[in-house]
């Protein structure tokens, strides 16, 4: 049990998130060490979203919304950490969740598609379910997709992704969003819209904003995309991490 008055209480939470779920067979081992990679980047920018993440986020729902099929792939981390948010922002775009893993196991894809399922129902395609393709470039039993899922999508939201699957995704000419606390990652340099802020907390906030933004006329979204530049908002967070502790 850990005393909400621990300064750490949050950051503790989580850990204890990712733990218990690394017990039930969702997070791998190696889920646990890139964890840690997250949290130190974290740590150095304040533990708190900011406003690079938030104009991030702002540019993330409107592509999600203008998309013709965003597809959200799910790993164990974020599973374990933000499950029920994927869920809520599947539903609200009504678009599918996919479970992709870098350490790719059948035990652990079923372990999280249980997870998921019951609030997820159809919104989850089910790996042994649907016709497989190969993406090319990636070395990993993870180059193995749904054909129905990321593989026919225009646009794909990989929060806590590995670098190779964000280039691989790129060159076939999907659009790319991610979550991701290191602005130095290959994902967060390859991707067209870098997140930086902990899964945790940025979710709920992409979630109220695609509920607030599909109302907004395509025009106004279209503008708020094209305004857009990746380079700038990790420069922001690169200056956050540099000197907001001086
Ligand atoms: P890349 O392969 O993109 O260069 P990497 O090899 O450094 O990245 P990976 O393990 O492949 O790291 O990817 C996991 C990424 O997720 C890391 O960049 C890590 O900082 C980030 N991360 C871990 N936990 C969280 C979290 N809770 N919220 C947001 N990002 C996180
Ligand atoms: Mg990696």
């Amino acid at each position: 049990m850990i005393d909400p008055k621990h300064p750490r209480y949050q950051s503790l939470l989580i850990r204890e998130k990712l733990t218990s779920a690394f017990k039930r067979g969702i997070t791998s081992s190696a889920g646990l060490i890139a964890h840690g990679r997250g949290e130190a980047f974290d740590y150095l920018l304040g533990e708190k979203t900011g406003a690079f993440a938030h104009e991030a986020i702002k540019a993330a729902a409107a592509t999600l919304i203008l998309s013709k099929k965003a597809v959200l792939s799910v790993n164990g981390n974020a599973a374990a950490l933000a499950g029920q948010s994927m869920i809520l922002i599947a539903k609200t775009l009504n678009c599918p969740l996919e479970v992709n893993l870098y350490h790719h196991s059948l035990k652990r894809v079923e372990a999280i598609e249980d997870l998921l399922q019951k609030k997820a129902g159809s919104h989850l395609l089910k790996f042994s379910k649907y016709k497989k393709m190969v993406i090319p470039g990636i070395a990993s039993k993870r180059k193995i997709t749904l054909r129905e899922g990321i593989g026919s999508a225009d646009c794909i939201f990989i929060p806590l992704e590995d670098g190779d699957r964000s280039h691989a995704l790129k060159q076939l000419g999907k659009r790319v969003i991610t979550v991701d606390l290191n602005p130095l990652s290959r994902t967060a340099q390859a991707a067209d819209i870098t997140i930086i802020d902990n899964i945790v907390r940025c979710l709920p906030l992409l979630l109220n904003n695609i509920r607030k933004m599909r109302n907004y006329p395509k025009e106004n979204l279209e503008k708020t995309v094209k305004g857009y530049d990746n380079r700038k908002i990790i420069r922001q967070a690169l200056k956050v991490i540099c000197y907001h502790n001086l």
